[in-house]
């Protein structure tokens, strides 16, 4: 059960997986709950990278082929091994972050970067996607208000920037409309991980 966490910036996406994934556990499930980039320590190490303030030369297909190589990596060595033994994987964010950042909000083309990501993934593709829905405006703010989080190259960004990224999320869920389920983010957590949670329900008992 592979199932992916997507939306901009300040959504909510990482707080509610790991709630989620305790949620699921006691249940008795048995959960992994991972990220994109990284989860494991090569694609960490390609995080690193990417999102360096420092590295503001890096063109948009190296980072979008960065994107892929960590994709794969981690698929290898911690996805696909969890998968096989049955268990559900939690991962924040996947192939459908970089559609609408690299494909569409950079202007590299989603099908594009659809194609060097399936040569990553083969087809490895989610299960089920839950888009963590919130306008750029909410979910900006919401990150400032957050003294803990860690800044990266992607705070250089502008809100113009970020809403490109939202209208490409929503030709991702065009694209992909049976997949992708969209939450409305803009709600007390507590709602918003009820919500995630009753979708992640209906999938499993079907
Ligand atoms: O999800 P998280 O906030 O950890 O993502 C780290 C950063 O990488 C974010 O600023 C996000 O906008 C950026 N990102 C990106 N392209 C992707 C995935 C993430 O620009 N394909
Ligand atoms: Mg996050």
């Amino acid at each position: 059960h592979f199932i992916t966490f997507e939306g901009g910036e300040g959504a909510g996406k990482t707080t509610i997986l790991h709630s989620l994934s305790q949620k699921l556990e006691k249940q008795g499930f048995d959960v992994i709950a991972t990220r994109e980039p990284g989860g494991i320590e090569i694609s960490e190490q390609i995080r690193k990278v990417i999102l360096d303030p420092q590295n503001t030369k890096m063109e948009e297909r190296t980072e979008a082929l960065l994107y892929a190589a960590a994709r794969r990596q981690h698929l290898v060595e911690k996805v696909l091994p969890a998968l096989e033994q049955g268990k559900i994987v939690l991962c924040d964010r996947f192939i459908d972050s970089s559609l609408a950042y690299q494909g569409y909000a950079r202007g590299l083309g989603i099908d594009e970067v659809f194609a060097i990501n399936q040569f990553a993934i083969k087809d490895c593709m989610p299960a089920i996607t839950l888009f963590f829905d919130i306008t750029p405006e909410k979910g900006l703010e919401r990150i400032a208000s957050n003294k803990d989080r860690e800044r990266n190259r992607l705070d250089l960004e502008n809100l113009v920037f970020h809403e490109r990224v939202y209208e490409g999320y929503q030709k991702v869920i065009e694209k992909f409309p049976n997949r992708i389920s969209t939450i409305n983010a803009d709600q007390s957590l507590e709602n918003v991980e009820l919500d995630a949670m009753a979708r992640i329900d209906a999938y499993l008992k079907k």
